[in-house]
């Protein structure tokens, strides 16, 4: 496993190549030196500057000195049977932009299929949007994540499971934190995993996950670059949804629905709506009679989670409603998918980690939406 490839000197984690480049010329170094740096990094992976064998060796020694490539450090690693690694990574007390980011503790997933991982990731630590079925939510922000402390966990869980990669990476932002409000850091990490010259990976295999911040999905519909939309939508009424996402009371269904017809799909893409299946609450055939009717006039498909039952009061679904719910969307050509969470053998259900980290001494929560 990589380490922080120094201790000391600038985090060069979360750079831009203009701001590498702007480093390297700060330091007296040509620019394309910065763009090298970028290049072995994100493209190559190489968190020691000591293997970034496209520099010359009196600069891989000068930066080894004055600069750092800070990763998240692996506290602890919780292997499912299924194959999915559940990582507590922690993150140290840093500068940022208005003063100190507090140490914290968040999570990752990598979940390994046949063809493909898919590398869960979190943007906060804690949350402050209050959905009631997340334990998360429990918590309140904690702080935000910077770009490097988002990419590094990208970057930390491919280097942990390098050996069993597979040609494919999916990374979902469904972790810890509502991305759209941390909005700059999360887009200033997304240019680097989407670009060819970054990391390169497919903006079809990218997923931001929302609450419903329907400022933010106005400014992410005007970027050029930038990934799939899911909206964790969880009921089919306004009244329903004020119940388990107070958020709801601040942007309704109506405008978020709206903001989700304004928003420019491309030709391949569509809007994936979250749907957690509580038992008794939210799963009726009139709830699935009233979701095909919200999605009218979209291109959408919907992801059921039936709940995963743990600390919180809500009921796991009866798998014939599942499947009745199921039908009724499917029926009127809505394409449906039920997902069931990854790694249940090694607390899948959202927030049971930072229960356990929260219990322990020396460290900070985090915690996974259930919508992965
Ligand atoms: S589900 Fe997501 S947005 Fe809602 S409280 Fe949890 S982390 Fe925040």
């Amino acid at each position: 496993m990589a380490g922080n490839s120094s201790t000391c000197g600038a985090d060069l984690l979360g750079k831009s190549a203009n701001e590498l480049r702007a480093f390297t010329e700060s330091h007296g170094e040509p620019a394309y030196r910065g763009a090298q740096i970028y290049h072995a990094l994100y493209s190559e992976r190489r968190f020691e500057f000591s293997a970034m064998t496209n520099l010359p060796a009196a600069l891989r020694e000068r930066l080894s000195r004055e600069a750092a490539i800070a990763l998240p450090k692996v506290l602890r690693r919780y292997r499912s049977a299924d194959g999915t690694v559940r990582y507590v990574l922690a993150l140290a007390e840093s500068e940022r932009k208005g003063g100190l980011g507090k140490p914290a503790t968040i999570e990752t997933v990598f979940m390994p299929e046949e063809k493909r991982q898919t590398i869960c990731i979190s943007t906060q630590a804690g949350c402050a949007v209050d959905c009631h079925f997340c334990l998360t939510a429990t918590l309140g922000l904690i702080r935000n994540l910077s770009a490097g402390e988002i990419i590094g966990q990208v970057l930390v869980a491919l280097e942990d499971n390098q050996a069993a990669l597979k040609p494919q990476t999916n990374v979902v932002l469904m972790g810890q934190g509502e991305p759209l409000l941390n909005y700059e850091a999360v887009m200033a990490m997304l240019r680097i995993l989407l670009d060819p010259n970054g990391m390169a990976i497919s903006p079809k295999h990218v997923t931001l996950s929302t609450s419903g911040i329907v400022p933010g999905i106005e400014k992410l519909s005007q970027e050029k670059v930038r990934p799939k939309l899911a909206i964790s939508l969880n009921a089919s009424s306004n009244e329903q949804r004020d119940e388990i996402m107070p958020i709801n009371r601040k942007y309704p269904m109506e405008a978020l629905l709206d903001a989700c017809r304004r928003y420019p799909l491309r030709p391949w893409e569509r809007l994936t709506f979250e749907y957690v299946l509580l038992g008794g609450f939210n799963d009726s055939p009139e709830d699935a009679r009233r979701v095909v009717k919200l999605l009218s006039n979209l291109r959408a498909k919907v992801n059921l989670i039936p709940w995963n039952p743990g600390e919180l009061p809500y009921e796991k679904p009866d798998p014939e409603r599942i499947e009745t719910f199921r039908k009724i969307l499917a029926d009127k050509g809505l394409p449906v998918f039920v997902r069931y969470s990854r790694g249940q053998d090694v607390m899948a259900a959202c927030g049971q980690l930072a229960l356990l980290e929260s219990a322990a001494p020396s460290s900070s929560v985090a915690h996974i939406s259930p919508a992965i």
